[in-house]
């Protein structure tokens, strides 16, 4: 019979704050079973692999450092990260989202399902080692170059689900349902062929996925609407009715409110802002995700907090799109669920997420030390919570949490990093997130499982070395 893993650790971020001298037991299914604070150092090992003693209790392995919950990256579009880059210039023309999406959509008419699942690997191994535990992939590049779809009309997404099995991270594969070019149009363009389903296509995709999902480990299926450009109307009513009867608990994100053109747009064809339109005609809740919500009014702030949908925050691609910027502080202030995506991958580490979300309000309000709660009056550590628990919440995943019934997905710090010298408790989180390159980030578990040890995943040169391959074919074509 399979037995628990046990590990020690110097200390532990909890839902209580920061515990010390801590006992953690796993499962065989990856899952934590136990976590005692305060327990005894005597007992563990400095073995690599946990063992069981005499009377078959698991002999703890120790690992120095202190423990973090992993975060989710609730927002990903794997195959940007090819294209990181390669749009900050300016030659006279408008430099602007639309622009770069021109430019993005080049890079996406070119990829084969074997590109995709390099450019996927490379990017998921920087991930683990940068702190992000799952990923969510928010995945519309679904036929073949053409526009003809595959024999398997999963063939891309296959290609996600295996990069992220062979780095070890979780993923909640979201597969996008793209209809219409714009408002007002019943079709997509030339170039978004490769997006396009009508919903029977969607729900042959969709079925084909929960069976691949559902024989892998640490890997979920939900949905994404693409955003309301792309389904509203009756689209969009037929969608939720259809997404409803395939799985009612599976999370659903949509990109909203990014640019103040979407919104001007929605104002002139829809009659209503997008987040309003979106509430109104089919509503949401809890199992919804608002991907940047950018430009949402005082009162949509308002309605998402009251719905308890959470909004996914990008904001190193916001910044580097020229988005704008969503009132995080105040949506903190009246309950709202955020979680955190590296997006277009312009950055991929959580910590540059959070510093540039506290950047903005303290730049905005003029003042220091803003996303705080009354629990935790630590910034690093209040936002390295709330985008672990929002995050989880958001890719309906169960991680977040260092606690029982959790999975244990996890990230260990080095003490001895000069980023955390002197430093202990709190005041190592808020280094952690605030301070300093390169991370700190020395080991990385997911479902009990170490994917990253002493800043090395064992896949990282192959990946690397497939990737530079890829890139400089791409590159040249
Ligand atoms: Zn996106």
């Amino acid at each position: 019979m399979a037995k628990n893993k046990a590990f020690f650790f110097d200390s532990v971020l909890t839902d209580s704050g920061v515990e010390n001298d801590c006992t953690l037991e796993v499962d065989d299914g990856g899952f934590i079973t136990r976590l005692a604070p305060h327990s005894q150092p005597a007992e563990a090992t400095d073995s690599t692999e946990s063992a069981e003693s005499a009377d078959n209790e698991p002999e703890a392995q120790y690992v120095p450092g202190m423990v973090l919950p992993g975060i989710p990256n609730a927002h990903s579009h794997a195959f940007q990260r090819a294209m990181a880059g390669l749009t900050e210039r300016n030659d006279g023309s408008e430099a602007s989202f639309w622009s770069w999406r021109r430019a993005m959509y080049k890079l996406a008419n070119r990829l084969t399902p074997d590109d995709m699942r390099v450019i996927a690997l490379e990017l998921y191994i920087e991930m683990l080692k940068s702190g992000y535990t799952s990923v969510a992939e928010f995945h519309y590049l679904h036929h073949g170059i053409d526009g003809t779809p595959y024999d398997n009309p999963g063939e891309m997404s296959l290609a996600l689900l295996d990069a992220a099995e062979e780095a070890g991270i979780a993923i909640t594969l979201l597969p996008s349902l793209y209809m219409t070019e714009g408002f007002g149009k019943t079709e997509v363009s030339a170039d978004q062929r490769r997006f396009a389903n009508d919903l029977d296509g969607y729900q042959k995709l969709w079925e084909s996925l929960a069976k691949a999902v559902g024989a892998r480990t640490n890997a979920r299926l939900g949905f994404a609407i693409h955003s309301l450009r792309a389904v509203h109307g009756t689209n969009l009513i037929e969608a939720d009715r259809l997404l409803k009867s395939l799985d009612q608990s599976a999370p659903i994100h949509i990109h909203v409110s990014e640019q103040m053109a979407e919104v001007n747009e929605a104002i002139s064809h829809l009659g209503a802002t997008p987040i309003r339109y979106l509430h109104e005609t089919v509503g949401f809740d809890q199992g919804w995700t608002l991907i940047h919500a950018t430009h949402a009014t005082g009162a949509e702030v308002e309605m998402i907090a009251k719905a308890c949908a959470t909004v996914c925050l990008c904001p190193t691609t916001e910044a580097n799109l020229g988005d704008g910027i969503f009132e995080t502080a105040g949506f903190l202030a009246t309950g709202g669920f955020i979680a955190i995506g590296s997006d277009s991958h312009i950055s991929v580490d959580p910590r540059e997420e959070l510093r540039q979300l506290e950047y903005q309000a303290r730049l905005y309000h003029q003042k220091r030390a803003i996303m705080v709660d009354f629990m935790t009056p630590n910034v690093g550590e209040a936002l390295w919570c709330r985008a672990a628990e929002g995050g989880a919440d958001s890719i309906g995943q169960p991680t977040g949490y260092i606690k029982p019934d959790k999975r244990a997905d996890l990230i260990v710090l080095d003490s001895n990093h000069p980023v955390l010298a002197g430093r202990e408790s709190s005041a190592a989180i808020d280094s952690f997130v605030f301070s300093g390159q390169p991370t700190p980030v020395r080991d990385v578990m997911v479902g009990g499982k170490w994917v990253v040890q002493n800043g090395r995943h064992p896949g990282e040169e192959d990946a690397a070395q497939a990737y530079l391959t890829t890139m400089r074919s791409l590159m040249t074509e």
